[in-house]
């Protein structure tokens, strides 16, 4: 960057519509997590779909700065993207590689995921060493050989070319503990000890064992094994408004979107705005066209006053239909908003604040997939808010993509 770039970058980088993420949010949460295991498990935190839509480096990086030393990824391509920009520690693939990407695992020392028996045939049929994880299925039937299949997850461990290091399951009902679900898991749990313990039995060295995400971390933490798989919980929220409000209080959420107000308006009564003319000005309105729209992850459902976003400590609702890249808020009620000025969408303003866990609710989904829809247009930098002065100014920038 040229000396002028640099002195504007915050800025710059800033442009009309990012993601600030908070460090400070991102240790606490770590130090809340490993507070509920046992010292000897290790975190080997969710980093998939770009870090449910943070940033899968900056996340990585700052993990890796926290000390953290494994990473689960859905596919190579993630894998690949945090090796090259110098993410260490070992990088599991959760998800299946087809044939044609083999040579990428050796290539950038990804460890894959054993989906089922045959899939471990054709893994050790490729003719490389490769270091890998086998699922286990304990009854979500996703992926994973079955684990009443002893024989064929034993025979895995003779596999020439198959170093196994872990063994790991999901839990698919670990999100409750209404009686039939806690039953569930438990069985779960117990099939896969049962596994482990069967491989021992046979004369193999157990390998590492992990079974718990976020939710078994909070409902579960008894099942905790050599490590833990966290995502959700890591970045700061739970899947729902109800769980982050009840056993998520302590973590702190890291992510805040935030965009420009890119032009302000009066309308006459009687006068239309945006797609559709779906909204109408009911008397003098003032109108702010915000910088941000659902191709960048902000919900289409939020038109139509669904949806608010913060302008300066305030709430104001979205007018008319959600666009692309731009939305419309009537901003009547907000007089001193200006072009150039910061509408939150989430995170914090004054004593205001909308979460990620809001969105889902109105929005009828659940807070993982508003995040991870968060679109790579987006600008991502961390931010340390003790450093950040009160207000709308530019948050201290440690660094960005
Ligand atoms: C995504 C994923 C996780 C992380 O789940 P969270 O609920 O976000 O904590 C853990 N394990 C597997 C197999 C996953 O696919």
């Amino acid at each position: 960057m040229q000396k002028r770039e640099k002195k504007r970058g915050k800025r710059m980088e800033q442009g009309r519509a990012w993601i600030e993420l908070d460090r400070e949010a991102l240790r606490n949460n770590v130090d809340v997590l490993r507070a509920r295991l046992p010292k000897s498990c290790r975190l080997m935190p969710a980093v998939k779909a770009n870090a449910y839509g943070h940033g899968d480096v900056l996340i990585a990086k700052e993990l890796n700065r926290l000390g953290i030393d494994a990473f689960c990824v859905a596919c190579v391509s993630e894998g690949v993207k945090l090796r090259l920009a110098g993410v260490k520690g070992e990088i599991l693939i959760l998800g299946y590689t087809p044939l044609e990407q083999f040579f990428m695992l050796k290539r950038y020392d990804l460890t894959q995921t054993v989906v089922d028996y045959s899939y471990a045939v054709e893994l050790n049929g490729y003719g490389e060493r490769l270091p890998v994880h086998i699922g286990v299925d304990t009854g979500m039937h996703r992926l994973g050989e079955r684990s009443e299949n002893l024989d064929h997850i034993c025979d895995m461990f003779a596999m020439d070319n198959l170093i196994v290091d872990g063994l790991f399951t999901h839990l698919c009902a670990a999100d409750t503990k209404k009686p039939s679900d806690r039953a569930f898991t438990e069985a779960q749990a117990k099939a896969f000890y049962r596994v482990a313990e069967e491989i021992e039995q046979r004369g193999w060295a157990r390998p590492r064992l992990h079974l718990l995400s976020s939710y078994g971390i909070f409902n579960y933490p008894e099942y905790a094994a050599d490590c833990a798989r966290p995502g959700i919980a890591l970045y700061g929220v739970l899947s729902t408004k109800a769980d982050t409000d009840s056993w998520g209080k302590k973590l702190c959420p890291v992510l805040s979107l935030k965009a420009r107000v890119a032009a302000v308006r009066t309308l006459r009564e009687g006068e239309f705005a945006g797609y559709g003319r779906q909204f109408v000005a009911r008397g003098k309105t003032r109108i702010a066209t915000i910088a941000i729209g659902y191709a960048d992850g902000l919900p289409r459902r939020l038109s139509n006053g669904a949806g608010e976003v913060l302008i300066h400590g305030r709430r104001a609702p979205v007018a008319g239909r959600i666009c692309m890249d731009q939305t419309i808020v009537d901003v009547s009620h907000i007089p001193e908003v200006k072009a150039g000025d910061v509408a939150v969408v989430i995170g914090r303003s004054g004593a205001e604040e909308i979460s990620a866990c809001e969105l889902a609710e109105r929005t009828g989904t659940i807070t993982n997939e508003i995040l991870s829809g968060l679109g790579e247009r987006l600008c991502r930098m961390t931010v340390c808010p003790k450093q950040q002065e009160e207000g709308f100014s530019w948050p201290f920038l440690h660094s960005s993509l």
